[in-house]
């Protein structure tokens, strides 16, 4: 989980803490139950992060919307192809799809150069929960300003990264969770993410038993100054993070 420290050529002192929680790759989750792997996005960051888990098969991509720090690393499924020896299945909206075919336009192109990612894809409907192998998947609908991005809830454990706003109906699908995962940027607001504060108010609304912030800036602070800030119910999340339901 978490994000984008440390910050090419900033020298700030979160970018040049020597605690591994600071340092923080872009954010993404693998998600397994028995034999089954499901990654949420896979950003620039993707191929190193996969390499760290040691996963050999992936059953399920799901993106939760098109910024590049969530789609760029996709090429490097290929892996993956090659090791199941067949095509890694993609969820996706219509949308990330229409702009995936700008992004990777070589794996949608009807010659199929040898090499390239294969890629199966299935649409998402907000309203549809949809499965996995025996892993039950909802959809949540959030607004990261006015772009809409899909968080999922996977049981009782509940995954939002890239949002500002959650409308009424979207929280209810929350309500209940025992685990949410929820995007903090920083203190200070931000056009297209949850602050800190306004994180903080969305745990206190929908509360979860547990929250984790991800996806946060170097702008936030010392992943150990702002813990302590922070109601024991809420953490901060950090790369190679695992928790067990
Ligand atoms: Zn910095
Ligand atoms: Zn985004
Ligand atoms: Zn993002």
């Amino acid at each position: 989980m978490a994000k984008l420290n440390p910050l090419i050529a900033c020298e700030c002192r979160i970018c040049k803490s020597t605690d591994e929680r600071d340092q923080r790759l872009r954010t993404s989750i693998l998600v397994q139950q028995n034999d089954t792997n499901i990654v949420v996005d896979s950003g620039p960051d993707f191929r190193q992060q996969i390499l760290r888990t040691g996963i050999r098969k992936l059953d399920a991509l799901l993106f939760t919307h098109s910024h590049k720090d969530h789609v760029a690393g996709m090429d490097d499924i290929r892996g993956f192809n090659f090791a199941m020896q067949k095509a890694v299945d993609i969820y996706c909206t219509p949308s990330v799809v229409d702009h995936m075919k700008k992004e990777f336009y070589y794996i949608f192109d009807d010659f199929k150069y040898p090499g390239i990612p294969e890629v199966d894809i299935h649409l998402i409907d907000k309203e549809n929960p949809f499965s996995v192998d025996s892993i039950l998947i909802q959809p949540i609908e959030v607004m990261h300003l006015n772009l809409k991005v899909l968080g999922f809830r996977f049981d009782k454990f509940v995954y939002i990264t890239d949002a500002n706003f959650i409308s009424d109906s979207e929280k209810e699908k929350i309500k209940g969770c025992d685990t949410l995962v929820l995007n903090a940027l920083r203190k200070e607001t931000h056009v297209s993410h949850f602050s800190l504060d306004e994180a903080i108010k969305m745990v206190e609304e929908l509360k979860p038993r547990k929250a984790y912030f991800t996806h946060i800036s170097h702008q936030l602070g010392l992943h150990e100054e702002i813990e302590k800030e922070l109601p024991s119910h809420i953490r901060l999340a950090y790369d190679g993070l695992q928790l067990e339901f």
